[in-house]
Parts: structure tokens; C-alpha cells; sequence
């Protein structure tokens, strides 16, 4: 069996942010060399997530508005986590929302995606350095 490791590394200027790392993953699959197996895709904080859904800006929008109807940015003093000093409460409970993790079919070289299915980086607390990981088994 075949195994495979790589952090991609994202510096979102903004916030919040959801980044389509679909070409991404698929060059790792291709450095990889793996043709059939399995590929998980994580992000390595736990404000931010990886997700699997449809690149359409009006759907992202939505989970904008839907995210912050949830667990509302402001007041940063409304979430107990913010008495640490931080002022990110709202971006951990996103983050749960969201996910953290996917795991996609690796068939014939290619990620076993339906029609209309793109990973995505969804960013919470921005403006510094994040990982995510790429780890594929197969053969
Ligand atoms: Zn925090």
C-alpha cells in the first residue's frame, strides 16, 4: 500500500473566507500516484473546517449569513471562550458547524466526486497562517 502526506498552507486576509481547494488536492493526488484508495482532507485548527459542497457564490453567501445568524461575530463578550483574551468564540462554533474534515473515493486516479462536488477551506479566524492536511492511502 501507498501513503502520501502534504500541508497546504493558507494565509486568508480576511476573517472569514471560503476558498475552493479542489485543484489543490487533486495535484496531491497526482504527486501521490496513487490510483485507487482513500483521501482524507482536514484542517489542522479548530477555526476553520474543510467541507464538501457546491461552488456557487449565492450558497456561500448563504452560509455567511447563516454562520453569523448561528454564533454572531459581535458582541465578542456574548461567548465565555472570549474571557481567555481571544475574541474568537463565534469562529470555533462555525468551525463545528461546518466540519472539520472530508474523505473522498479515489477511482482510476481521480477524486470519485458527484456532479457537483468541490472541497472546500472555510476560514473563521483569519489574517495568519493555517494548515490543512492531505493524507492518501491506496495503491
Ligand atoms: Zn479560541
Amino acid at each position: 500500500m501507498k501513503h502520501y502526506r502534504k500541508e497546504l498552507w493558507f494565509n486568508v486576509p480576511t476573517r472569514r473566507a471560503f476558498i475552493n481547494i479542489t485543484s489543490q488536492v487533486e495535484e496531491c493526488l497526482r504527486e501521490s500516484g496513487i490510483k485507487e484508495g482513500l483521501l482524507l482532507c482536514n484542517a489542522m485548527h479548530i477555526t476553520a473546517s474543510v467541507f464538501i459542497n457546491d461552488d456557487e457564490s449565492g450558497l456561500h453567501h448563504d452560509y455567511e449569513k447563516w454562520l453569523e445568524h448561528l454564533a454572531p461575530h459581535e458582541p465578542v463578550s456574548q461567548y465565555l471562550h472570549n474571557r481567555t483574551g481571544e475574541d474568537n468564540g463565534d469562529a470555533h462554533l462555525k468551525r463545528q458547524v461546518m466540519g472539520r474534515e472530508v474523505v473522498v473515493a479515489i477511482t482510476d486516479g481521480k477524486l470519485d466526486f458527484g456532479t457537483w462536488e468541490r472541497i472546500f477551506y472555510g476560514e473563521f479566524d483569519g489574517r495568519r497562517k493555517k494548515r490543512v492536511l492531505v493524507k492518501i492511502i491506496g495503491e
